[in-house]
């Protein structure tokens, strides 16, 4: 098996931003697995592009994930990525829409690093690297549910980040601006315009630009950075 620090798992590997953390890490020489939930083709694809495997988990699910980091046998460098946005009006949020999303953003992220951590202990070695975004920092109006859990990682990576440290694990976050995936299907085209004349480079986002400061985050380059929420957003934040 692959030296534990040269292992990775990427939660929602399968798609967008995760696809790309993996391809990245993958070209950094981790052993990766793609955990998906729904696409298992594409994840399938990408897991043989890389070398490394594909295993379905939902994140919601605490036992599945169990299995998904017990089958890796623990891993050094974690990706917490996967997430499920939504576009609504507060007063038109249900209960259940709330509990959505912070089920899969939140107890996912809860589940994968609630397994994951105690192997990093044992090794004394970890990355964590928590995908946000800059509406967890912002706030964005018609995303009070999204903002209310992409905040609640912002709070989790300081935190974990202060109890992990004398362990010798890192925890960053990385908070993305408006990035070309499928999450940004359902707006129209003058809104992403509108969203691009608001970011400073004058571009959206690819996948590869998070995916990249990913990598330098799981490398020994990035080994003093710790509790940190770094932007990745063309300067749509400044
Ligand atoms: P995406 O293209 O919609 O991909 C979402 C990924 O999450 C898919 O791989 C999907 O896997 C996985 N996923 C969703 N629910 C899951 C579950 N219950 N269990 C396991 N995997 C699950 O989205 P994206 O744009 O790449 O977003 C990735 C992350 O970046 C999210 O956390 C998102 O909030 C964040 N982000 C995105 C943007 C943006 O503008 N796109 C900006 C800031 C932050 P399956 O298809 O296999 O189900």
């Amino acid at each position: 098996m692959t030296e534990f620090r040269k292992r990775a798992i990427v939660t929602g590997g399968s798609r967008g931003i995760g696809r790309a953390c993996c391809l990245a890490l993958g070209r950094e020489g981790f052993y990766v697995t793609v955990n998906y939930n729904k696409s298992r083709e594409a994840a399938e694809l990408l897991a043989e592009e890389i070398s490394g495997r594909a295993v379905k988990a939902d994140v919601r699910d605490y036992d599945k994930v169990c299995e998904l980091v017990k089958g890796a046998g623990g891993a050094g460098v974690l990706v917490v990525n996967a997430g499920i946005s939504q576009i609504k009006l507060f007063t038109e949020t249900e209960p259940e829409d709330w509990r959505e999303i912070f089920s899969v953003n939140v107890d996912g992220a809860y589940n994968v690093c609630r397994h994951a951590v105690p192997y990093m202990v044992r090794e004394h070695w970890g990355r964590i690297i928590i995908i946000s975004s800059m509406w967890g920092v912002r706030g964005a109006s018609c995303e009070v549910a999204y903002s209310a859990s992409k905040a609640a990682l912002i709070g989790m990576t300081k935190a974990l980040a202060k109890e992990l440290g004398p362990s010798g694990i890192t925890v960053n976050c990385i908070a993305p601006g408006v990035i070309d995936t499928d999450m940004n299907s359902e707006l129209d085209d003058k809104t992403l315009e509108e969203l691009r004349y608001d970011t400073p480079v004058m571009r959206l986002g690819k996948p590869e630009d998070v995916a990249e400061l990913c990598a330098f985050l799981a490398s020994d380059r990035a080994e003093f950075i710790t509790g940190q929420v770094i932007s990745a957003d063309g300067g749509f934040s400044v």
